[in-house]
């Protein structure tokens, strides 16, 4: 367990976090350096950072190329608004993404995180129906337990769960269907069916190939197709929310990828800057930018963010995209892959472990705590600990446990997080029958 310190201290004093509750929180971990795959706390403890910080970071903490490159740009151009002007990094990262994008996409619009990416995309499409006179068109299809934000567009548009109930009776209705996980597809496809022939869809919103809040469930590149062509059919635009998996987490540069199809709308932020700064960015294909030209003015998109394109996220994520790009991270990329898939064999069919879910970087264990659901929450907190005691920075889901690790972690910190994943099993293994907590978990 980290001390108290005089920084966590203040910290308690003065500060509100999220997804905490205050009161029962332990002091939060005082982390004054990063190094790589390492956050260095303020007495010197070194925390391997499983999870890419909330799925930011993609090279390592205070990564000197982006740092130099962010330096620089903060020396010659700090911000400029974005209506009526324009700047290099800004274009030069469209033009960028543009060339590795889905051919279709032909347009960059950008805001300051994964929320807004996607509250921008409902937008579009929504006023891209009012713009063409078919105002009937207004109701977005999701997956039942997605998760895209927590502005209120992005609420309704997520699974309606429990942290959300309080905002349930403001958030607008939407048609949810099932994730067509293996054995479901025809199911869910059914279930598409049943709505898109509806004269009041606009939209069919989803996570591609990986629902990561829902605790990293995955589905087959196959179906994400055939429901893509059949919205086509209907005339339902698609907007792939790549927040989570952009930027070479599952593996390929996009989650798209993997698919034939094309959507209509993408949402980026999370590993766009590398982790280094809030920037987000919706992007689309041709007929949608082009329904909002027009002689009229009431026809554009008026939405924007003061700090809309800001020259050193736009720096940032220059930086970070062509390392990215460059054959060594692809590498990196590929090596984490071949370890996680032999974890899995290790992992899959033992006591204790219900399901191992692997795509790309990315791997979850969800473990099997029995049928006690009360014991969740405990296990969830045991796991927790468990991690910090190892010193490693992991954020269970429940009884899901994922790693999504920056791409320069090595097969030595990767050791390290199975050593965790498999001390996690033991501790479901002789907690769970008896629903004892372990002896660091009074509460
Ligand atoms: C994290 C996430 C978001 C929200 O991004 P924020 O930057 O946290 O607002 C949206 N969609 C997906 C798929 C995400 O994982």
């Amino acid at each position: 367990m980290p001390q108290p310190t005089s920084l966590a201290q203040r910290d308690h004093a003065v500060l509100w976090h999220p997804y905490t509750q205050m009161q029962t929180a332990p002091l939060p971990v005082p982390i004054v350096r990063g190094e790589g795959s390492w956050l260095i706390a303020e007495d010197g403890t070194r925390y391997l950072d499983g999870i890419s910080s909330w799925w930011v970071n993609l090279h390592g903490h205070a990564n000197a190329h982006i740092a130099r490159r962010v330096s620089e740009q903060l020396q010659t151009l700090e911000h400029v608004l974005f209506a009526g002007f324009t700047h290099p990094a800004a274009v030069e990262l469209a033009e960028q993404l543009l060339e590795i994008l889905p051919q279709n996409q032909a347009r960059v619009f950008y805001s300051d995180n994964g929320s807004t990416a996607v509250e921008v995309a409902l937008k579009m499409v929504l006023q891209y129906f009012h713009n063409r006179e078919q105002p009937e068109r207004r109701t977005f299809i999701c997956f039942r337990n997605s998760y895209h934000g927590d502005t209120f567009g992005a609420m309704s548009v997520s699974s309606r769960g429990a942290f959300t109930a309080p905002f349930w009776p403001l958030l607008f209705q939407v048609e949810f269907i099932d994730v067509p996980v293996p054995g479901r597809e025809a199911e869910v496809l059914g279930q598409l069916d049943a709505l898109i022939s509806r004269p009041d869809v606009a939209g069919f919103i989803f996570e591609p190939l990986m629902l990561g809040t829902a605790g990293m469930v995955t589905y087959s590149a196959e179906v994400l197709d055939e429901m893509i062509r059949r919205c086509h059919q209907h005339g339902v635009l698609c907007i792939a929310d790549e927040v989570m998996t952009g930027f070479g987490r599952l593996g390929h540069l996009f989650a798209t990828d993997y698919l034939t199809e094309q959507p209509d709308i993408m949402c980026f932020s999370k590993g766009l800057t590398g982790g280094t700064m809030a920037m987000g960015l919706t992007t689309c294909a041709a007929p949608i930018y082009e329904a909002f030209l027009s002689s009229e003015l009431m026809k554009a998109l008026f939405h924007g963010h003061s700090y809309t394109a800001n020259p050193v996220a736009c720096a940032a994520a220059l930086a970070s995209l062509a390392l990215t790009r460059a054959p060594e991270c692809t590498a990196q990329r590929a090596r984490i892959a071949t370890a996680h898939a032999a974890f899995r064999q290790e992992m899959e069919g033992q006591p204790g472990i219900r399901e191992v879910r692997h795509l790309g970087t990315v791997l979850a264990v969800e473990y099997d705590p029995g049928e006690d659901t009360s014991y969740f929450s405990r296990l969830r907190d045991g796991f927790y600990q468990l991690s910090l005691e190892h010193n490693v920075v992991l954020r269970p889901l429940g009884n899901v446990v994922y790693l999504l690790p920056p791409y320069c972690t090595t097969n030595e910190e990767l050791d390290l997080l199975y050593t965790v994943l498999r001390a996690m099993r033991e501790l479901v293994l002789n907690f769970a029958p008896a629903l004892t907590l372990p002896e660091y978990l009074h509460d």
